[in-house]
């Protein structure tokens, strides 16, 4: 028997609530039954991003909301700003060079964050930008990026303010409407603790403006679409109704812990990781000030593979943590800690990791990471 830990960012464990949900007797999707339940996922989903927007639910990848917030909102030759930190920013640069955009990517580094002071710049020097494209949480590097600064800067701008948010709503502060974000994307496999298949996605007043006679071809992913199915009925096409069935429990279990009691235990949670891998002498890979609250990236060093490591972790200890994506492959893993996750699911990881350090030969005292883990835990701070 091996008990399997589930510890990468994104799929993410499931409550036993929500996988109880979705096992409910199928329905129409135009029933009266469905269209209750849709309109009450969006009002908790109003409270979840904290905006007042208007909020569409896609059946498709957190990608999917990705495109589709580009195709409606750039149109060919228009000129994008991209801040890209790693894996998922460059993902949304392609995306608005394949709908025709005219497309600025400033790639600060993989492990760093955004600099304010590059996109300040950016913006005073370009009044032209149509649309500025940001990562929150940019999973391939574990480094989280200022979007209330970001979208403080494009406040005065023409720009319309994009944001993947896949890997950090429900798990990291996020404020749609206190920050002035104009579009936000996520999808339901990383914080919101459900299965892959649903993404979601607001529109502030400006970006429905700047939608409109929108050119790029589109069908699937359109926002007129979109916006005449809500007014009239719910989803313009067959929605992945069972994930909605999950979706209500997940959030129901998010807003009866109270959201910003979720925020702080991820907080929580995320330090207890850090300080539990430093006191193994492992270095994290960005910068601790930058560092994500969803998922911790560890740098590799000539003492160890990570590749190596996690094979071990899995095959003994039945633990998957996530490795490096693209340059980064072999170079680092990552620990992903967001959604359903708890005090002892930490104590799992840092305990697992240690073993399997012991096993490759990299010089640890065990128990030294468990119980820097634990001294956070206990200590209860942030
Ligand atoms: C997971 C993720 C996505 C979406 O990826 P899909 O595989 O399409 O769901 C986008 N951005 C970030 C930052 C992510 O972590």
């Amino acid at each position: 028997m091996q008990k399997k830990y589930l510890m990468i960012p994104g799929p993410t464990p499931i409550p036993p609530e929500v996988t109880l949900a979705m096992s409910r007797p199928m329905i129409g999707h135009r029933s009266g039954d469905f269209a209750k339940l849709h309109e009450r996922v969006v009002a908790k989903l109003k409270q979840v991003f904290k905006t007042q927007n208007d909020i569409f639910i896609l059946t498709n990848s957190g990608t999917g909301g990705m495109e589709m917030a580009v195709a409606n909102v750039v149109n060919p030759g228009d000129e994008v700003l991209a801040l890209s930190t790693g894996n998922f920013g460059e993902r949304f640069a392609k995306i608005a060079k394949e709908y025709g955009a005219k497309v600025d990517m400033v790639d600060f580094g993989w492990g760093n964050a955004v600099d304010l002071a590059v996109v300040e710049e950016k913006l005073r020097q370009n009044p032209n930008y149509k649309a500025v494209l940001a990562t929150h949480n940019e999973t391939s590097t574990g480094v989280k990026n200022d979007i209330a600064g970001i979208a403080a800067l494009t406040k005065n701008h023409r720009a319309v303010l994009i944001v993947d948010a896949v890997s950090s709503l429900g798990g990291m502060e996020f404020d749609t409407d206190g920050w002035g974000v104009d579009v936000v994307v996520t999808g339901s496999q990383k914080a919101l603790m459900l299965p892959p298949g649903l993404a979601f996605i607001s529109f502030s007043q400006k970006a429905l403006e700047a939608a409109q006679d929108n050119k790029n071809p589109k069908f699937y992913f359109s926002l007129p679409a979109a916006k005449k199915a809500l007014a009239e009925w719910n989803t313009a096409y067959t929605p992945a109704v069972s994930l909605f069935f999950g979706l209500e429990a997940a959030l129901d279990l998010i807003l009866e812990e109270g959201l910003d009691k979720v925020i702080k235990r991820h907080k929580l949670l995320a330090k207890a990781c850090r300080e539990g891998v430093k006191a193994l002498g492992l270095k994290l890979f960005p910068a601790e000030e930058n560092a994500s609250d969803t998922v911790t990236a560890v740098a590799g060093d000539d003492r160890y593979d990570p590749e190596q490591l996690r094979k071990v972790l899995r095959t003994k200890y039945g633990v998957t943590f996530a490795g490096g994506q693209k340059d980064l492959k072999g170079k680092i893993f990552r620990i992903g800690h967001m959604g359903y996750v708890d005090k002892l699911d930490i104590i799992v990881a840092i305990g697992a990791l240690e073993m399997a350090l012991k096993e490759i030969g990299y010089p640890v005292e065990l128990g030294a990471g468990v119980k820097k883990a634990m001294e956070v835990i206990t200590g209860g701070e942030a």
